[in-house]
């Protein structure tokens, strides 16, 4: 017989179980609408101007407007999060672990029909299309993204999907599977607890500099397609909370020297990845930027400058090393029982060589002999 405290701590089904996979495949179209309709009309002081931030030049010749308001949705998802725990308690959260797969298969769902969609609108005249995404082959094109920027109106399809539902899916997945645990334990572990603050920074932080991902390789040169669309409806949303989900089946105890030296790897690896990306950032929309006034660079012919100096002086892409680190902090937080945890830490090193390669190949067509010169100045690829 369970005692009492038992049967409280860890019942079997939970009273939302009636909802199955419709529940579930509701709860996946909920999420998108809500930070789009979070996306669309948060403003949160009368100065509309600080909501707009103008995006890098088009191959055209143009820039595009985007709202950047991702924080004030990831907050408000927060606080509704926090009111559902307060007035329905924990069994609404239980739902997203017992309802996994059925969540997994409808963001895919979710997904696929957004990428559909943008495929069928790039045919459309005067559409901006990706140099990489416009090869003729049907499948390709739909699985890199034909159309550079996908819009409705001002609405950009490509940086929301960047950086709300899947971020923001991923954090409301970490704080249900820490419910799970502390409904199996009757308490959260030190490492579940890290997770949360470790991986909720890191979302966090990326809505927090939103403007930041202007600049990134997804926005300036990739199209949106179905790899963009999968990658953050469903792999960002499920697959990069794997940690917390491990540790909500399998708690793992660590020891305070293991804690200390994983939240230094944290630190290191969380400076030099938000260092280096916010250097490039302020840079490139202002070089008197007094943050980076001081930084070294070279000018090349096609047009815009590359640093030399500061972190970008270190490696070419030492912004990938940092993330890196970062990946190895939350996978070490799973103890060395199971190997599964580290599957992170492999997949986001292939990730990353690979888009280095691909980031390389980029800017050696843009810049060519100016990109050689860059090299011979930093020799260093992504570890100096
Ligand atoms: P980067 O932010 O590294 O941007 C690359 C671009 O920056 C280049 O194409 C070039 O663009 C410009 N650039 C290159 N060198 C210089 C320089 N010396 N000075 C100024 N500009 C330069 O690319 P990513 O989009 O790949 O990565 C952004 C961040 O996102 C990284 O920190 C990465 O780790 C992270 N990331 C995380 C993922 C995840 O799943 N967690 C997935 C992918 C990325 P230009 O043509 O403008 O010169």
């Amino acid at each position: 017989m369970p005692s009492k405290n038992e049967s409280v701590l860890n019942p079997k089904t939970t009273k939302y179980e009636f909802l199955g996979p419709i529940g579930a495949f509701l709860m996946i179209t909920v999420l998108p609408i809500l930070t789009c309709v979070l996306h669309l009309s948060c403003q949160f002081d009368d100065n509309p101007s600080r909501h707009w931030v103008e995006g890098t030049q088009l191959r055209d010749g143009s820039k595009l407007k985007y709202k950047v308001n991702g924080f004030y949705s990831m907050i408000l998802t927060l606080f509704i999060i926090i009111s559902i725990l307060n007035t329905k308690g924990h069994e609404p959260l239980l739902f997203i672990d017992d309802h996994f797969i059925g969540l997994i298969t409808s963001s895919i769902i979710v997904a696929f029909i957004l990428s559909l969609y943008v495929y069928l609108a790039s045919f459309q005249e005067g559409k901006l299309l990706a140099l990489g995404g416009n090869s003729g082959n049907i499948i390709y094109d739909f699985m890199i993204g034909r159309e550079l920027n996908p819009r409705i109106g001002s609405f950009d399809i490509k940086c929301f999907v960047e950086l709300r539902p899947g971020l923001i899916c991923w954090t409301v997945v970490n704080i249900a599977m820490a419910i799970k645990q502390y409904h199996e334990l009757g308490y959260v572990t030190i490492g579940m607890f890290l997770i949360l603050i470790f991986q909720g920074w890191y979302c966090i932080d990326a809505v927090y500099n939103e403007p930041a991902v202007l600049t990134t390789m997804d926005i300036t040169t990739d199209g949106f397609g179905w790899m963009l669309s999968f990658g953050n409806f469903t792999w960002v949303g499920f697959l990069y909370a794997l940690q917390a989900r491990y540790l909500a089946l399998h708690p793992v105890h660590l020891s305070r020297l293991q804690i200390t030296f994983i939240i230094c790897l944290q630190a290191i690896g969380y400076a030099i990845f938000r260092g280096a990306n916010n250097e490039k950032n302020y840079f490139r929309n202002n070089p008197e930027d007094p943050r980076v006034k001081h930084l070294k660079y070279i000018t090349t012919e096609a047009g815009s400058r590359l640093i030399i100096s500061g972190w970008w002086g270190r490696a070419r892409h030492i912004n990938y090393l940092g993330d890196w680190l970062i990946s190895w902090a939350w996978c070490l937080l799973c103890g060395f029982d199971d190997i599964i945890p580290y599957f992170y830490v492999v997949y986001f090193a292939v990730l990353l060589i690979h888009r280095e390669f691909r980031d390389e190949e980029k800017c050696r067509n843009k810049y060519k002999k100016d990109w050689d010169r860059y090299c011979e100045i930093v020799k260093w690829r992504i570890i100096p």
